[in-house]
């Protein structure tokens, strides 16, 4: 049994909770948060947790629900902490984490929030509602409200994906299709729940929603502190780890506005000491809290008709939630940022071929910002990043994928019911896939360096590969196997990539084989010298990405 209380952003007011009021009693503001007796929960939590489920629960005591029903639970939270091994390798940060909260029950970050709302509804015995979405929201409400009984109302604008919608039908939920803008959406939403007098999904300033998403920054303390070990406090006793960043693509700022109020209370609580820089990534084409943090603005201007396929991100009014993240920032660090579609959509293939993790666009654009903020040297090699990964490619609409995803085979006819004769199958595949593919030597000393280069091209598919480990072997087998292409480490010992050039060279067989050095250090003037009409492109380790990488291999081999 926890207590807390209302206390309001605008005068402090402080009052017992109710889900169905909204306002502040005393000066009628809709912003308020949940306090908790931080104090008197900490010890008792901290005690506890050893023994309670990995899940959203086990901070039971500080949420704001009396107590929770067993019954309404999916396994909501507790999604993994992924170290990405191969895109931190890309980029040259080892520390990058993902956490995967497509692992939720329906899919998104967003189950945190229905999660706990729910529960807060139905120990309030209200058992309809209307939430306005732009997809994700609907659907993780909709699970929660079948489960707990409750009716929902789900507006949505005409923009989300048919498979979205006809999902949020099923769960029993009336689908109301709006053709307008997300923010005409909510509006029209609010209006109907006002004239029904039903409770209303209010996104940021919806304090069980908050709630549900401080959740994310309370288990990724905990998975850092399991990763890396304890740190120790200011009075020498063990402190949760926090991380460096937390990356999230960002629409009405509910997720990040939580994440903030986690790492806070787990300072109040004294179980950590970090707070980690917000990095909020939206769509170009609807970058209102862009635009207003690049102009220092306290408030954000909305942007009347957003313009992106990214539907999930499609909030031009974030209004308030601007002005607490902004607050948040200036005083912890971190930043807005944005990204186009087309980089949203590379994303999603990059994190797809090198980490085996389908996301939506939207979390496509997170990981875009991350490439982002690393190129543009803000996030340091050695920095722990954590970005919100969310939601599953159900929708991956042609737009993601371009054409030619899908090679068909068609097998002969002739004999419907006996099986395809094994030559009319290897014929059919043969025309599928042609039998030569351009051919790459990869000539590196380092394991690691070999295994990301390969696994930059095989995520194209295409490529015939051979490895050399060391110099000598590169020269032989270049000799041998005369590839379209060569990639070329230059610091290798006793025969260096500057040697094998040179013999590669000074041989007319070999001469015309193109070559990419790839260099882990800064080259000197006089080394560049020596490069100079030698080879097709220079690039810098760990500061290549698979996308620019892979231009290059083409444009040459083409
Ligand atoms: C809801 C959602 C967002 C936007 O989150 P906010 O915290 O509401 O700004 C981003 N990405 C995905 C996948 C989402 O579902
Ligand atoms: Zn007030």
């Amino acid at each position: 049994m926890s207590s807390f209380s209302i206390v309001c952003l605008d005068c402090n007011h402080s009052t017992r909770y109710h889900p169905a009021e909204i306002n502040c009693p005393q000066c009628g503001s809709q912003w308020r948060e949940v306090t908790y007796p931080y104090k008197e929960i900490a010890p008792k939590l901290k005690a506890e947790l050893a023994q309670r489920p990995f899940d959203l629960w086990r901070f039971r005591e500080l949420l704001p629900v009396h107590n929770p029903l067993p019954t309404l639970r999916m396994g909501e939270g507790g999604t993994p902490l992924i170290r990405a091994v191969n895109l931190g390798e890309m980029l040259g940060c080892e520390n990058i984490f993902i956490k995967d909260e497509r692992q939720g029950p329906t899919s998104s970050f967003k189950d945190r929030q229905a999660a706990v709302t729910i529960a807060a509804l139905k120990e309030a015995g209200i058992t309809e509602m209307v939430a306005a979405s732009t997809g994700n929201v609907a659907i993780a409400y909709s699970a929660f409200a079948a489960r707990a009984g409750i009716k929902l109302w789900a507006f949505v604008t005409s923009l989300v994906p048919a498979v979205k919608m006809r999902e949020i039908a099923l769960y029993g939920s009336q689908v109301v299709k709006v053709t307008g803008s997300y923010d005409q959406v909510k509006q029209i939403a609010a209006e109907f729940a006002e004239k029904r007098g039903l409770y209303h999904d209010r996104g940021a300033r919806t304090i069980t929603s908050v709630e549900g998403m401080k959740t994310i920054a309370f288990e990724t303390a905990e998975q850092l502190t399991d990763e890396f070990g304890p740190l120790t406090g200011a009075d020498g006793t063990p402190r949760w780890r926090t991380p460096d960043w937390y990356i999230q693509a960002i629409s009405g700022g509910l997720g990040p506005v939580g994440i903030a109020k986690g790492f806070r209370e787990l300072r109040e609580m004294g179980f950590a000491e970090g707070h980690p820089k917000l990095v909020g990534i939206q769509a170009e084409g609807c970058a209102p809290m862009v635009h207003a943090w690049k102009q220092n603005l306290e408030k954000a201007e909305p942007v009347m008709s957003p313009k992106t396929h990214i539907e999930t991100l499609a909030t031009g009014t974030p209004g308030r939630a601007y002005e607490l993240l902004r607050k948040e920032m200036l005083e912890f660090g971190g930043l807005f940022e944005s990204v186009t579609d087309e980089e949203s959509f590379r994303a999603m293939h990059v994190l797809a071929k090198m980490e085996g993790i389908s996301a939506e666009p939207a979390s496509g654009a997170a990981f875009a910002g991350l490439f982002k903020l690393v190129r543009a040297g803000i996030i340091k090699p050695t920095d722990v990043v954590v970005i919100n990964c969310t939601g599953h490619t159900m929708p991956a609409e042609p737009l993601v994928l371009g054409s030619g995803w899908a090679r068909n085979v068609v097998l002969p006819a002739e004999q419907p019911e006996a099986l395809p004769q094994e030559d009319g199958l290897l014929a059919a595949l043969s025309r599928v896939a042609p039998d030569r593919f351009p051919r790459v030597a990869i000539a590196d000393d380092t394991p690691d360096a070999r295994r990301l280069i390969r696994r930059i091209l095989q995520s194209q598919g295409d490529y015939t590969i051979f490895e050399a480990t060391n110099g000598k072997e590169a020269i032989e087998l270049v000799k041998r196997e005369h590839p379209d292409l060569l990639i070329l480490d230059l610091m290798m010992p006793e025969v260096d990539g500057f040697s094998v050039l040179d013999a590669l060279k000074s041989d007319p067989e070999t001469a015309q084989i193109p070559v990419i050095v790839s260099t882990a250090k800064e080259l000197t003037k006089d080394e560049k010298v020596r490069l100079q009409g030698q080879i097709q492109s220079l690039m810098q380790k760990g500061d290549f990405l698979s996308d620019d990488f892979l231009e290059e291999v083409k444009s040459i081999i083409r």
